[in-house]
């Protein structure tokens, strides 16, 4: 016989998740359940107790960077707006000011190269599709899930802390926050995986210009949240293409494996621990 888990921190991780996250499959509510088997609490999903996964909720800004505004918040929002972000750029919170790394401001020539660079990927800088890492432009994590619904491909995203028994496989040092980022079949079967990692030495790491302060205040401050988008930008990186043109809706053929029964492989998410 197991002992009785009564480390209340994984309860309250649970419970802080229902706040943060949602079913990767269906967005529904998750419920912090009680599972005798795995002798631990672990996250339901409300509407259907086979779904597995969960994923960060959407914020409305987010929303609307991914090209959803028309479906999530109604007919013709997401038009209106990029039309009018495109007539009175000064107006439009989306476009980067700063150089993600080094908070140095944009120079005008830098942002006709990022237009141009998401012109070239079929992106929209407007919508925050790119953003400037040590002066190169890198696509952003919601430009990923932009191409993804432009393109058709059906598979959920699922973000979970690593287990203990994951962070011994990837070798995560004591005090890193780390993550996974999976790729999940309607079936629930994983495709690809993307890992995301804050070190402790990163959350204090001091500014080389203001040693008084933090080299990154976001990293310091939420190095979870950091960590979970590391691993979501890793992933979508590795399988969304990039420069790819959609097909007309008639030929798009269906982007995910065919719905399979559920392996009874670990999937190792926040259910399953
Ligand atoms: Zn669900």
């Amino acid at each position: 016989m197991t002992q009785q888990n009564t480390d209340t921190d994984n309860y309250l991780k649970c419970r802080e998740a229902e706040q943060t996250h949602v079913c990767a499959q269906c967005g529904g509510n998750l419920n912090t359940i009680w599972n005798a088997e795995k002798n631990n609490y672990v996250l339901r999903c409300a509407n259907n107790a086979e779904h597995r996964g969960g994923k960060r909720k959407e914020t409305d800004i987010e929303v609307i960077k991914r090209g959803e505004a028309s479906t999530v918040i109604g007919r013709g929002v997401q038009e209106n707006i990029e039309k009018y972000w495109q007539e009175i750029p000064s107006a439009n919170p989306l476009l980067p000011k700063a150089d993600t790394a080094t908070g140095v401001v944009i120079s005008s020539e830098q942002m006709q190269g990022m237009v141009k660079f998401a012109e070239s990927v079929n992106l929209k800088a407007y919508l925050g599709h790119v953003c400037l890492y040590f002066g190169k432009p890198y696509v952003t994590i919601d430009g990923y899930y932009y191409l993804k619904n432009v393109l058709g491909y059906k598979f959920a995203i699922a973000t979970a802390p690593m287990t203990p028994e994951e962070r011994v496989s990837y070798m995560v040092a004591e005090g890193s926050h780390a993550y996974l980022a999976r790729a999940l079949t309607r079936g629930g079967d994983e495709i690809a995986r993307g890992i995301g990692i804050v070190t402790a030495e990163e959350i204090n790491e001091p500014s080389k210009k203001h040693p008084d302060q933090f080299a990154s205040p976001v990293v310091h401050n939420k190095p979870q949240i950091m960590a979970e988008k590391r691993a979501e930008w890793q992933l979508m990186q590795k399988i969304i293409p990039l420069g790819v043109k959609p097909k007309p809706e008639e030929e798009q053929p269906e982007k995910t494996l065919p719905d399979t029964e559920r392996a009874e492989k670990d999937i190792a998410t926040f259910f399953e621990r």
